[in-house]
């Protein structure tokens, strides 16, 4: 733990981070980032139909010109480095400037260059180069004729604008490092603050504890080791003796101290040769560097010291001892710090044993200790117990202190906290009149001449303290907009609710939530979704009553507390959230409008804990957005409780989804084949042959859930492709299991909404489940069902064509009812139309129910499709659809969807 180096070692980091700086974002790309953006370049030439080659700052080349090899070389002849250099120069050193465009001898060559960078820098200059198909010229000034084979070739109008796109993306591009590499920077910052205050505090708690020492009763070679020990430990110093010369070259080792696990220096302690470096009357520091003669070097090594630091203890002006510490692990390179440090330490001890010593000269211990405290860095007082006078303030408490001591005031701030029964401790004291933070560390010892006294240290940590409450700061806000986070938000709302509470006033919370920022995101990117909320952001934290209580919950939600000392505001701070978002956003070069929809709860009333009141905000917003977005909504008791249900829905399927995937389950429900129907029977003979996979949810918090209560919010959500998938893969590794058992071949069918073949990778997430499976397609079945209308037909019916090309059969389920846009079953191959339940039901009595159906079986016929019938629930209805020709039945009649175990048990292990 060599703290004293940190401050030091960091500082040259830092000021190499931002020398290196200095070179620009795009100087210093490594090299595979290097190869990145030349890729970036040859992709961005091909489209762009131009030649182009990346220079940093400085004019030095980035990357190579992107182009066909022959082509460059020809256009390099009249492109030399000399006029690229010129024009680099003239756009990089311009400040009106950041794009240039020459003539060349060639009449349709033109080259720009193109500057890019902050205000104060230019990162990197394009230079493009670019073959104009549509060049106006006067022949007379050219004795070169036009190029007009090349391989990128680019009309005028569409040579500057893509000079526009590279400067726009570019500077997007570095804006974004520029914006990551200072939060770095900045963080980088603190820490080195952070470590740099721990180490100054460090430092001072032990120069105190060095200062107690004073009062010890231990004998003086305990207290020379005590000393030592301190002082090894914190400079992390392997080695450290004590010891007394005699006879001129003989010397007495007193205390030897060592790290642990450290040899000791000298086995023999009495009569040893003298050091070269002892003896002296001057401290000597001797690095691992410094340089010295051969013996001095010898006897040096023979002790297996790196580095050392002798220092003479003087008493009575002559040198009674020597203190020497030693390195001899590794080699080291002495600091100020570390010298002065030591220093400090020795001469506390010389006046530890002056005290001792010379008992009779107070005076002269008085002097050398106050010498040392005078320069320690801290501000030091001592003062009697007994009678509470001052005994003595050291220079830096005289100096910051001196109205304190004019006004006597010294017990009152500074050891009011101090136990009365303890020795020594620390403590935090706020000085209210200097808006300071002082930490107090008191010992009560022995003073020189024997009275007892406090003595305390004070140490300024106003710095620390405003540093954490920075932190803390930067945790309560979010990085986008500057705006407070979640985490702010339900701490400032717990508070404004108890001010509420105890003071009998009122407040509102307003979930605010925007309408279709999805689109924004989508249309123009994120960087403009960025930017729009940002603006949002400002906006609504500019409102009077409100600027500091708003906060984005993510997304693009936002909370604003209304806090109960604005309340009176509250309607003009509503009207005025609704003018914000009545006039246009600017982005992207034109007016954007984007509404919102806004839930309101005041508190108490509607509620009194933080988590609460949220909930019932979203639910207020949620109303909100349900008639029709763009309004704002709030609380009441009566609010349809759906709304209420439907948000735990939702974010309890979000969970599941992201953690419980096992909470869906897939049941089973048997289907059942009609021989006679193909006419291979004469009587009819109905077999199993397969089974409809049917998702159940078991949530941990709602408890078992039917389809029919999710999966329509599911596909609504989007959320229905991860519980599809897992239903698909589930149902695929059952049926392998099955077809493995040799019972039979197993077909199984699978429901997939619309919301999942839109999916860009829904090709291949069956085909592996398949392979993983072993199955052969035909014996998986997709039923595609329509319950959301579909936006893009196009690409629906192109995807159901490229599944059944893999030879997976498909059934169009629930015909009869919903959307009918695949139901032009004509011009979609299905293998098997699904009637919906509805027509069975009275299939019995209801004369149209009969008709449609065996109209289907006649229609199925001749397009090829067979027909499912499902619902199915008595002996009759089997029989009527039976004698009808159906060929798949499926129904309560049979049994009801299973959970897997008991379908395996009735339908593939019994038979
Ligand atoms: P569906 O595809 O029409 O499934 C048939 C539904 O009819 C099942 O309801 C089944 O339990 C029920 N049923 C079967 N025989 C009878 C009967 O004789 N009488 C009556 N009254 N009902 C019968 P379930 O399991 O509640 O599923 C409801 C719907 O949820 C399904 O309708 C399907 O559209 C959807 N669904 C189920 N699992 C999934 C899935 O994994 N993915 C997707 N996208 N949708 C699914
Ligand atoms: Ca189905
Ligand atoms: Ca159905």
């Amino acid at each position: 733990m060599r703290d004293t180096k940190a401050p030091a070692e960091l500082m040259q980091a830092q000021s190499k981070g931002s020398g290196s700086k200095e070179m620009g974002a795009l100087g210093q790309l490594a090299p595979k980032n290097r190869q990145e953006l030349q890729t970036w370049q040859d992709m961005f030439c091909e489209m762009a139909g131009v030649y182009v080659q990346c220079l940093d700052g400085d004019g030095v080349p980035i990357t190579e010109f992107s182009g066909n090899s022959h082509e460059i070389d020809i256009i390099q002849k009249y492109v030399t480095p000399i006029r690229i250099h010129n024009i680099c120069m003239r756009v990089s050193e311009s400040d009106l400037e950041d794009q240039a465009v020459e003539i060349t001898e060639i009449p349709n060559l033109r080259l720009a260059a193109v500057a890019v960078g902050g205000a104060d820098r230019i990162e990197a200059v394009w230079i493009v180069c670019g073959l104009f198909t549509d060049a106006q010229y006067d022949q007379s000034f050219y004795h070169y004729p036009p190029i007009d084979n090349f391989q990128y070739q680019i009309s005028e109008s569409k040579f500057y604008k893509t000079l526009d796109l590279l400067r726009e993306t570019l500077d997007i591009l570095i804006k974004v490092e520029a914006s990551r590499s200072k939060a770095v920077a900045i963080s980088e910052e603190s820490k080195a603050q952070e470590k740099e205050m721990t180490s100054s505090f460090h430092r001072a708690e032990i120069m105190t504890e060095i200062v107690s020492l004073l009062d010890s009763d231990e004998g003086i070679e305990e207290v020379m080791a005590q000393v030592l020990s301190r002082l090894c430990s914190y400079l992390q110093i392997s080695n450290a003796f004590t010891c007394k010369i005699h006879h001129g070259t003989l010397m007495d080792i007193i205390v030897q101290w060592t790290q642990p696990g450290v040899p000791k220096l000298f086995s023999n302690t009495t009569d040893q040769e003298v050091c070269w470096f002892l003896g002296r009357s001057k401290a000597i520091a001797i690095s691992s560097d410094t340089q010295m003669n051969a013996g001095e070097r010898e006897q040096i090594d023979n002790l297996g010291i790196k580095a050392l630091v002798a220092m003479p203890i003087m008493i009575g002006g002559n040198p009674a001892f020597y203190a020497c510490l030693t390195e001899n692990r590794e080699n080291r390179v002495w600091s100020i710090d570390d010298i002065k440090f030591i220093n400090d330490s020795i001469r506390i001890l010389q006046s530890i044993i002056t005290k001792r010593l010379q008992t009779n000269s107070l005076a002269s211990s008085f002097a050398s200790l106050e010498a040392v405290l005078d320069n320690v860095g801290s501000s030091i007082y001592v003062r009697d117990i007994g009678t509470g006078i001052l005994l003595f303030a050291n220079r830096s408490f005289k100096k910051n202190f001196s109205k304190e001591l004019t006004e006597n005031r010294l017990v009152e701030l500074f050891e009011g906290n101090i136990p009365s029964r303890s020795h020594s401790g620390n403590y935090e004291v706020h000085h209210r009149d200097r808006e300071k933070w002082y930490d107090v560390y008191y010992t009560r010892i022995k003073w020189v001449d024997g009275r007892p006294v406090s003595l305390c240290a004070i140490y300024d940590i106003t710095e620390k303290k405003l540093y954490q409450k920075r932190m803390e700061q930067q945790a309560y806000t979010d990085f986008l907009t500057g705006l407070f986070n979640r985490m702010c938000c339900e701490k400032d709302l717990a508070k404004y609710v108890d001010e509420a509470r105890t003071t009998g006033k009122t407040g509102a919370l307003m979930y605010l939530d925007l309408d279709d920022f999805k689109h924004i995101n989508d249309s123009l990117g994120h960087q403009y979704g960025d930017t729009l909320l940002q603006d949002i952001s400002k906006a609504i934290s500019r409102i009077e009553g409100i600027t500091n209580s708003c906060y984005r919950m993510g997304g693009d939600e936002f909370v604003i507390i209304v806090p109960p000392e604005s309340y009176h505001r509250m309607d003009k701070i509503v009207e005025e959230i609704k003018n914000a978002f009545a006039t246009p956003w600017y982005l992207k070069d034109s007016d954007y409008y984007c509404t919102m929809s806004m839930g309101v709860v005041k508190f108490p009333e509607h509620g009194d804990n933080v988590s609460e009141l949220i909930r019932k905000s979203d639910v207020a917003m949620y109303e909100a957005k349900k008639s029709g977005k763009n309004r704002i909504a709030e609380y009441s008791d009566n609010i349809d409780s759906s709304s209420i249900h439907r948000i735990d829905l939702e974010k309890n399927m979000h969970k599941a989804i992201s953690k419980k995937v096992d909470e869906f389950e897939v049941f089973f429900q048997p289907v059942f084949y009609n021989d006679k129907a193909k006419g291979k029977g004469k009587k009819s003979k109905i077999k199993h042959l397969g089974a409809e996979a049917l998702v159940r949810w078991n949530s941990e918090s709602l408890g078992f859930l039917s389809p029919d209560e999710f999966v329509p919010l599911a596909e609504y959500l989007g959320l229905i492709t991860p519980i599809g998938n897992h239903v698909l893969k589930k149902a695929c590794e059952c049926c392998r299991q099955w077809n493995e058992t040799g019972n039979g071949d197993f077909a199984i069918s699978v429901n997939v909404s619309v919301v999942q073949i839109m999916q860009n990778d829904i090709l291949d997430i069956i085909k592996n489940c398949l392979e993983e499976n072993n199955l052969k397609p035909e014996n998986l079945i997709l039923e595609i069902t329509e319950r959301l209308a579909i936006n893009d037909l196009a690409r629906t019916k192109q995807t159901i064509l490229d599944i059944k090309d893999m030879g997976i059969r498909l059934a169009l389920d629930d015909f009869g009812t919903g959307y009918s846009a695949l139901s032009s079953i004509r011009a979609l191959p299905f293998d098997i139309i699904k009637v919906d339940r509805e027509f069975v039901k009275n299939l019995e009595k209801d004369e149209y129910s009969k008709a449609f159906v065996r109209s289907m079986v006649d229609m199925g016929k001749s397009i090829g499709a067979d027909i499912c019938i499902e619902g199915v629930e008595t002996k009759e209805q089997m029989e009527i659809l039976e004698s009808m020709g159906v060929t798949y039945i499926q129904g309560y009649y049979y049994d009801k969807p299973l959970r897997r175990a008991a379908f395996e048990e009735k339908y593939v292990y019994n038979r």
